[in-house]
């Protein structure tokens, strides 16, 4: 039986190396720097101008204001698309793209956020 011509070559470089996997959901992995997960919210800096829901290509979030001063401030990440524009048009830092990647849930509320808050 011949040994096919790149593979003992392709073995011999990985010795040393670590594995190029790991062992999920046991073992995770530390997203890099600049990885995108769920957007992250902070309520207190947050003017409700609406810069976030207005940019968001996939209607991901929509904020909403009464006569009283109350914004609602609300998320999908099931719209989601992790781009990161809501983070570049908010003036005021309020968003963050977060490192949270294990998304999955059963029902649909659970994908959504809403904070409520006086402005
Ligand atoms: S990351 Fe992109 S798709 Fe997700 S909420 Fe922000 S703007 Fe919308
Ligand atoms: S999160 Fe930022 S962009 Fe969105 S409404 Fe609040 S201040 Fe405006």
């Amino acid at each position: 039986m011949s040994i096919p011509g790149k593979l003992v070559p392709e073995a011999l470089k990985t010795l040393g190396k670590d594995n190029a996997t790991v062992s999920y959901p046991k073992d995770k992995r530390t997203m890099p720097e600049r990885f995108r997960g769920a957007v992250e919210f902070e309520p207190e800096p947050c003017t409700g101008c609406g810069m976030c829901e207005r940019h968001c290509a996939a209607d991901a979030i929509i904020v909403e204001s009464d006569a009283d001063g109350n914004v609602t401030w609300s998320y999908d990440v099931a719209k989601c698309m992790f781009c990161g524009q809501c983070e570049e048009s908010c003036p005021t830092d309020a968003i963050v793209m977060g490192k949270e990647f294990e998304l999955a849930a059963s029902d649909k509320p659970s994908f959504e956020e809403h904070y409520t808050f006086e402005r």
